[in-house]
């Protein structure tokens, strides 16, 4: 089988591999579609704390191949995958908060991943995919999971303005999120046009960094990892507000000790999902137009030095870039019809 290695610094190479034998519990999934994110090109990039060489990809759709005896998942299923790890014995795994175990890992990320024509999983890890979300949208449920546990996190209330800071992908999902939930969202980016794109995802209100924003948020979700938009949280949102943290960067912000006690605010931090692939899916199911529009590109699985490229450049509008690592041109010549499910 195919597999697709990151050898080194911004070198993805494609070799031929033996296939993988599934251990007890395990089911085989033949991959059909891998989008990238953030974490994917800084991996990439060799600057990451992963060692090269590796087999990239944790948002990950396929076919399940074969399923070990008594799993949920039979012959044939189309299927996500939820690339999380954790240890089951941190206090974070005590308390059912597994999204934050202290030595949790994630496939793709520390070990080999979906840029491979067929995996190896635990059949416990695998979500069918509803009937009606095409396949090659279907890897867009991990980073939905994620979005949707900051969200959550935030405790949302229906009528309730947000501020969702940063239109990439997890900005976006968030706001499709919590418009589903009620909330009334306004939109921020430094990017006029990713801030025009935020409205295909329910914002009624978007403003580039600096603008006005309107009326006061009582919810704020941080997605862009900047710290000055940290600062514009807290003074955007009102007092007994909320804030949630889901954007990482490196850098420090520098906070008056009068800003948190005097606002009486909750700043929260949020990482991973907390085993949310299935509701993600059923997110994504019910919003096709907006799930469709934010994979802005599709390459084919020897073309992801470019994909990664295309991230990294951002000259123009970039949502998700997908793989598609199933030959989808051969897929649509012998495939029954409704078994297919790649977009045009
Ligand atoms: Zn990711
Ligand atoms: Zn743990």
């Amino acid at each position: 089988m195919r597999v697709a290695r990151t050898l080194r610094r911004e070198h993805v190479v494609l070799s031929g591999t033996a296939q993988p034998a599934p251990g007890p519990g395990e089911a085989l999934v033949r991959v059909h579609t891998v989008t990238l994110c953030g974490t994917d090109l800084h991996i990439w990039e060799d600057d990451y704390a992963t060692e090269l060489p590796i087999v990239q990809g944790h948002e990950i759709a396929g076919v399940v191949e074969t399923a070990p005896p008594g799993a949920e998942v039979n012959l044939g299923d189309r299927v996500v995958v939820s690339p999380m790890r954790w240890c089951g014995e941190c206090h974070a795994c005590r308390i059912g908060r597994m999204n934050a175990c202290r030595s949790s890992s994630c496939l793709g990320v520390y070990t080999d991943g979906g840029l491979a024509e067929l995996i190896a999983v635990p059949a416990t890890d695998l979500y069918r995919i509803p009937d009606t979300l095409p396949t090659g949208l279907a890897p867009l449920a991990e980073p939905a999971s994620i979005a949707m546990q900051a969200v959550l996190r935030g405790r949302p209330e229906p009528g309730e303005r947000a501020l969702v800071l940063g239109c990439g992908p997890i900005g976006l999902l968030a706001t499709l999120h919590l418009t589903s939930l009620g909330v009334e969202v306004t939109c921020v980016d430094v990017d006029a046009d990713r801030v025009a794109f935020a409205r295909r995802f329910g914002a009624v209100r978007t403003a580039v960094a600096g603008e006005a924003t309107g009326p006061e948020p009582s919810l704020v979700i941080e997605a862009s990892g900047s710290p000055a938009a940290f600062g514009a949280a807290l003074d955007a949102v009102a007092t007994a507000g909320r804030v949630v943290l889901v954007g990482i960067s490196d850098r420090s912000v520098t906070l008056s000790m009068r800003t948190l006690p005097v606002k009486d605010v909750d700043v929260l931090g949020s990482r991973n999902s907390q085993r949310r692939m299935g509701e993600a899916l059923a997110l994504l199911a019910a919003h096709p137009e907006a799930t469709a529009a934010l994979v802005t590109h599709r390459l084919p699985m020897d073309r992801v030095d470019e994909a990664f490229a295309l991230l990294r450049a951002a000259d123009e509008l970039v949502g998700k870039v997908a793989i598609d690592v199933v030959d989808t041109v051969h897929e649509r010549l012998t495939a029954p019809a409704g078994r297919t499910g790649v977009p045009a």
